[in-house]
């Protein structure tokens, strides 16, 4: 299985999105899309700058989030004919595609859906996918350390996103172990 990957953050991505579906209906084969935000968005600034083209970068984050939805709106109503991977962190996207599922009758567990979140990030998204019976896959970067850490470093410098993300985890963490203390003592 290939799963194609779909940066959201781009401004061209949605309608590439599309020209891939089409492709994909005219030869008459499944496509995998695995649907990101991106995290590589400074970076593609940085280069678009250097190298004098236009900014391929959305306008804000919102106009990311927009697209991002779009895309998994698309994908639910050609999913007889695309296999989704959501690979993302966001609370909101992936309850909103758990409502799409239910509107258009396709139960949870249906393996032309996955959701996806990075190996040690968003437990708390994974763990409640799992238990309510929907596809869940944790992404595991493997390689060389030389390759592994310079890609992680990247991801935490490059990703301004992840520091929210992570303290939110803690936040949550740090609550649940409170429940537990507090729990302990009353039993
Ligand atoms: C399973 C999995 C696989 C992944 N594979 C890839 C991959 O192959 N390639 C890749 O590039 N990334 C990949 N990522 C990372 C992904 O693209 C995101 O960077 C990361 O998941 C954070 O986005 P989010 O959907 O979790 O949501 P959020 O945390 O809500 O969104 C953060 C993202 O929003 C976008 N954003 C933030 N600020 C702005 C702004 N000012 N303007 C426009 N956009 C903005 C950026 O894309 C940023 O990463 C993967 C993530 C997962 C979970």
């Amino acid at each position: 299985m290939v799963f194609n990957t779909f940066q959201m953050y781009r401004k061209d991505m949605y309608q590439k999105l599309q020209d891939a579906y089409n492709r994909a209906a005219k030869y008459n084969y499944q496509l995998g899309v695995k649907l990101v935000r991106g995290a590589y968005m400074e970076k593609e600034r940085e280069r678009a700058e250097t190298l004098g083209y236009q900014d391929p970068i959305q306008i804000d984050k919102n106009a990311t989030d927009e697209d991002f939805n779009r895309g998994l709106k698309f994908c639910v109503e050609h999913i007889n004919s695309i296999g989704l991977c959501c690979g993302s962190h966001n609370e909101n996207s992936t309850r909103y595609l758990t409502e799409l599922m239910g509107k258009y009758n396709i139960s949870p567990n249906d393996p032309r859906i996955y959701f996806s979140q990075l190996y040690g990030m968003s437990d708390n998204i994974s763990f409640n996918l799992s238990n309510a019976g929907y596809n869940v896959a944790k992404y595991l970067p493997y390689g060389p350390l030389n390759e592994v850490i310079p890609y992680l470093l990247r991801r935490a410098k490059e990703n301004t996103a992840i520091a929210g993300q992570s303290s939110r985890e803690y936040i949550l963490l740090k609550k649940e172990l409170a429940r537990r203390s507090t729990n302990s003592q009353d039993s």
